[in-house]
């Protein structure tokens, strides 16, 4: 029995040893806990900082049994543990949270949007992609607005396909369906922009929504994201907020879930997609709101009443820091160095974590004044612009506005 639990703490164990899992670490010493993980090496990102660590595979049951023993809930860092492992720790008495029975809808995209659309939630023209030719069909629906994509395992854009050609399409189907891999075809949806909505929901069933944010992708994957999103207008926020609550609800997740929106040129709201763990959208929150959803993700999964989710500032931006095509030369400890020079209100999160190119290594945070209004476009941009120029500092070395420290 670990020191917490004889001492009455509870003990969340995770699935996962990745950022996700280093930052709810991160959330739980605050609360007098200390975070569980199952990590697949002890140089992950969480299994560096947390002392409680069970090395192994998220594949195999008897290695999720070893972490799930004697703690209070078991959660997750990603979602590619295997649905008959859950139910089997389920029927064993291990409180899963978020239970499979919501967690198989982040985990299979076809069947995601299966719910959904009986649900009535607005969602992309999509279908299941059997035989090569179903593709050809579904071009015929939607020419030239194609999306393929693996219907389990994708993230950060690894498993999407945007072809340009009804050949490169049958060509990406031929080839994904040789290898075994089951696709869907969705509609390719003209965006203005992407929205996501977070919510959290406690197993009493309690809810909350963080405000709306908008996310900034580059080849697929998050670089940036505003908070609140800027130019929503009330109405489509409330609609985004009481869609991602209402989900929750419905599909009885419990734990924070982010709902990923595609927003049209026309206004329309869409759901791209659902992940039911603290999700990159929703790194603003542990500078910009007064409840981080790492905290909240287990004051939901332990049952504890949720916390205030209120921005602390009119904007907050969030800018990842991603792997540089070539590493640079200066450590990433001077560089760390140079920024707290050069730009003191920029709070840092690195995750302990290699570089590799498009890799996301760290994050930064920075809040705006009282005083910033975040439907005026130029502030807008200046704070945007100081981010993303402190996250490129820290993955490449590079200023983006040229300046020197020599002058
Ligand atoms: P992942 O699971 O890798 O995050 P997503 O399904 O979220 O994959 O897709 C990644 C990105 O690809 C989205 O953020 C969006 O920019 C683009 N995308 C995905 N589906 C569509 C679509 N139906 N129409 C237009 N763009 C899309």
């Amino acid at each position: 029995m670990s020191v917490q639990s004889r001492q009455g703490r509870p003990v969340v164990a995770m699935v996962g040893g990745g950022q996700l899992a280093r930052m709810t670490h991160q959330a739980a010493i605050e609360l007098g806990q200390s975070l569980r993980v199952l990590a697949a090496a002890p140089d992950e990102p969480a299994p560096q900082v947390c002392p409680d660590v069970v090395l192994g595979d998220h594949d195999v049951l008897d290695d999720l049994r070893r972490v799930a023993t004697g703690a209070h809930a078991l959660t997750f860092d990603h979602e590619g543990v295997p649905t008959e492992h859950l139910f089997a720790l389920q029927a064993e008495g291990v409180v899963v949270n978020p239970p499979p029975q919501a967690l198989m809808y982040a985990q299979d995209k076809l069947a995601m949007r299966h719910r959904l659309a009986d649900l009535g939630v607005p969602v992309p023209g999509f279908a299941e992609v059997g035989a090569v030719d179903d593709v050809r069909a579904f071009w015929d629906r939607y020419p030239g607005a194609v999306v393929l994509k693996a219907v389990r395992g994708g993230y950060d854009g690894r498993g999407v396909w945007l072809p340009e050609t009804l050949d490169e399409a049958l060509a990406i189907a031929h080839e994904q369906l040789a290898a075994g891999v089951q696709v869907l075809a969705e509609q390719r949806v003209e965006l203005a922009r992407e929205l996501s909505a977070m919510v959290a929901r406690s197993q009493f069933g309690q809810g909350a929504a963080w405000p709306v944010v908008e996310t900034v992708q580059r080849n697929g994957q998050c670089a940036v994201v505003l908070a609140p999103a800027p130019g929503l207008s009330d109405a489509d926020a409330a609609f985004a907020e009481s869609l991602a609550l209402s989900l929750a609800n419905e599909l009885g997740v419990v734990g924070v879930m982010a709902v990923e929106l595609f927003q049209t040129p026309s206004g329309e709201i869409l759901v791209n997609e659902l992940a039911m763990r603290p999700h990159n959208s929703g790194h603003w929150s542990m500078d910009g709101c007064t409840t981080s959803q790492f905290e909240q993700h287990l004051r939901a999964v332990l049952d504890y009443p949720l916390g205030d989710t209120a921005a602390r500032a009119p904007l907050t931006v969030m800018a990842n820091v991603l792997g540089a095509a070539q590493e640079p030369e200066m450590s990433m400890d001077e560089r760390l160095h140079h920024l707290m020079a050069r730009m003191p209100d920029v709070k840092v999160h690195m995750y302990g974590k290699g570089e590799r190119p498009d890799r996301k290594v760290g994050h930064v945070n920075l809040v705006g004044g009282f005083d910033g209004d975040r439907e005026d476009p130029e502030y807008v941009a200046s704070l945007r612009e100081r981010a993303e120029r402190a996250a490129h500092w820290m993955a490449t070395a590079e200023w983006t506005d040229g300046w020197s420290v020599h002058g």
